[in-house]
């Protein structure tokens, strides 16, 4: 098995060739090594290999690792990717810099509660099912659109972009990921200050290189750079 440190030497290196490929700049794409149910011995090799950030997905085993000797005083910039219940909501704000699986307004009014009680901000991504697969999370396209106002304009907190979860087949991928960028692009129509729609979080392991094409500029890479979980 190779060295997590050579599997995120590959992956930039494929993430540098995608961007060649659509004439993106590979400064534009922001890889999230993925490190759910990790150890944080891992997490240390990947940061000492120049990995910055890192995408957790379970609150409670976030914590313990960010609070981990080998991490704690590391310039980590920890992302989370899991669902997001209103009731962790005040367990990981101001933990993380980027929240990206808020899939409704009572999270994201929660989020907006707890950061102006703390007198903080908070940046978020909203999901959005893309799919329309029942089992998967996030908004449906036309809810976004509908709920775009009262996102906007609650206090404390900014809505930075969209996530998705695309489907396992890669021709329905290319084409949810496609799907995404476009409700950016009205979700940005309808912003009181579209500059702040910067971020479109969506690729994986199996189809980074699609998401790039389409326009991503957060990629969650898990398996690929820690092996199986
Ligand atoms: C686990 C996870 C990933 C990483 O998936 P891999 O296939 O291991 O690269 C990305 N995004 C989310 C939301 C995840 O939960």
């Amino acid at each position: 098995m190779e060295s997590i440190a050579e599997n995120l030497a590959a992956i930039r290196q494929r993430i540098d060739a995608a961007c060649l490929k659509c004439h993106r700049d590979p400064s534009t794409v922001r890889l999230i090594a993925v490190s759910k149910t990790k150890q944080a011995g891992q997490i240390r090799e990947a940061f000492d290999a120049g990995q910055i950030d890192f995408g957790e997905s379970y609150v409670q085993e976030f914590l313990e690792k960010k609070s981990d000797p080998l991490l704690e005083n590391q310039p980590l910039c920890w992302h989370f990717i899991g669902h997001l219940q209103s009731n962790k909501v005040r367990s990981i704000i101001g933990a993380v810099s980027l929240i990206h699986g808020i899939d409704r307004l009572s999270t994201a009014e929660e989020l907006s509660r707890r950061a102006v009680q703390h007198d903080m901000t908070a940046d978020y991504l909203l999901e959005v099912n893309t799919s329309g697969e029942s089992s998967k999370y996030g908004l449906k396209p036309e809810e976004l659109l509908h709920q775009a106002p009262s996102f906007f304009k609650l206090p404390n907190c900014t809505l930075r972009g969209l996530m998705t979860i695309a489907s396992p087949d890669p021709a329905l991928a290319r084409y949810e990921f496609r799907r995404l960028r476009q409700l950016l692009d009205e979700l940005k129509g309808v912003a009181p200050d579209p500059s702040f729609l910067t971020e479109l979080s969506m690729g994986m392991s199996q189809d980074f290189e699609a998401a790039i094409a389409e326009g991503a500029t957060l990629v969650r890479v898990g398996t690929a750079i820690f092996g199986w979980r």
